[in-house]
């Protein structure tokens, strides 16, 4: 039995050690929230006491320097407390009021971007790209970079109906919350896994390979002492390639990206959702992906002027329908819209009464 102060390595701290001591003090008893300007928010308890966040962009992976840098003004301002939100961005905690002020013009003048709070885009989450991942097919931080760039105005000044919560993930694993994004990019393989029956004996188990593949497209080759893929039953998610570096199923020249809409996490309003297909593939195009950017700013706007105020993207597609979507965008539906991926069979409304 191991003694109560026993300390390991194992798992993380619990999080309470490291809260600010006015969110300690006030643990679930707050009275409200407000956004005072954009990206700077005050929560108020019921004792009075309050505390200012601040929040800032951030690229996700960061260098060392770059963390040190954001510690030193967190402990120049507020006593060392900061947080990363779910959407990698970086939340200065403050409890004391004068130091909102000096905060953001320090902020400011090192080039941090100040913003997403409130009807605006929040940083967008991603996933590792070409940097970390061999599934990946495409970049997540040159792309989320690209996009952001074009979107600052969304930010960090310009108000939305409501808030737009944008995500990347680099292949369909999905490591990023695409599913669950108002505006997300997907990065999609166009091609089954190429077998190196060679190598596949050496390098992989057969076993755990068969047990890779969702659709189970993949079956023994015994001729070749190796395995054999169904096409018609492969939706390129690479999940085998994962498993077995012997199927590599990238593609320099074929690799791209699809456009999904409509997700939500929050059930404010209306149920949480899904997000759906709208745009199935666009080629990559690095370093700057100006057609899949160029897509994703339309939507936005598209939104920003067809919505009403409050409505999630998700809920504004709902009022208006899914036909009238496609026609306000100008985006060509496509057979992929009906049914993206074999096995999903809620890609719209399956009624008859989808007029396309
Ligand atoms: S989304 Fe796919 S490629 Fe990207 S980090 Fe996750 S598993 Fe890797
Ligand atoms: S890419 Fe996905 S669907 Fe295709 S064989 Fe591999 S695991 Fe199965």
């Amino acid at each position: 039995m191991s003694a109560p102060q026993r300390k390991t390595d194992i798992g993380p701290p619990h999080y309470e050690q490291f809260l600010p001591p006015v969110i300690k003090k006030n643990y679930g008893d707050w009275k409200y929230h407000e956004q005072l300007a954009p990206g700077v928010m005050v929560h108020v308890a019921n004792s009075g006491d309050k505390i200012f966040s601040v929040r800032v962009g951030s690229p996700r992976i960061l260098a060392t320097d770059s963390i040190r840098d954001a510690c030193a003004i967190a402990d120049k301002y507020c006593d060392g407390y900061l947080r990363f939100t779910s959407r990698n961005n970086i939340e200065f905690l403050l409890s004391d009021e004068s130091k909102v002020a000096p905060l953001k013009e320090e902020l400011k003048n090192k080039g941090y971007a100040i913003g997403g709070i409130g009807y605006r885009v929040s940083n967008p989450v991603h996933t590792q790209g070409w940097v970390h991942c061999h599934s990946a097919c495409t970049d997540a931080s040159g792309l989320v970079k690209s996009m952001m760039d074009e979107l600052y105005e969304y930010f960090a000044e310009k108000e939305l109906p409501n808030k737009v919560r944008l995500a990347v993930a680099c292949c369909v694993n999905m490591c990023g919350a695409v599913h669950c994004s108002d505006i997300a990019i997907v990065a999609v393989h166009t091609k089954i896994p190429q077998v190196d029956a060679a190598a596949f004996k050496n390098m992989c188990e057969l076993p755990t390979t068969i047990a890779s593949c969702p659709t189970g497209a993949i079956s023994p080759d015994p001729a070749t002492k190796s395995i054999k893929i169904k096409q018609e039953k492969c939706m390129y998610c690479g999940n085998c390639f994962t498993v077995c570096p012997a199927i590599p199923i990238k593609d320099p020249d074929r690799d791209g990206v699809a456009i999904v809409v409509g997700g939500k996490v929050g059930s404010l309003r209306s149920d949480p959702k899904f997000s759906k297909l709208v745009i199935p593939y666009i080629s990559n195009e690095p370093p700057r992906w100006p057609k899949a950017v160029a897509a994703i700013k339309h939507i936005l706007e598209v939104y920003a002027k067809d919505a009403k105020k409050f409505e999630r993207v998700g809920e504004w597609i709902e009022r208006i329908g899914w036909e009238k979507f496609f026609d306000l965008t100008d985006i060509e539906f496509t057979f992929q819209h009906i049914d993206d991926f074999t096995f999903a069979r809620d890609t719209f409304r399956t009624a008859s009464t989808f007029k396309w």
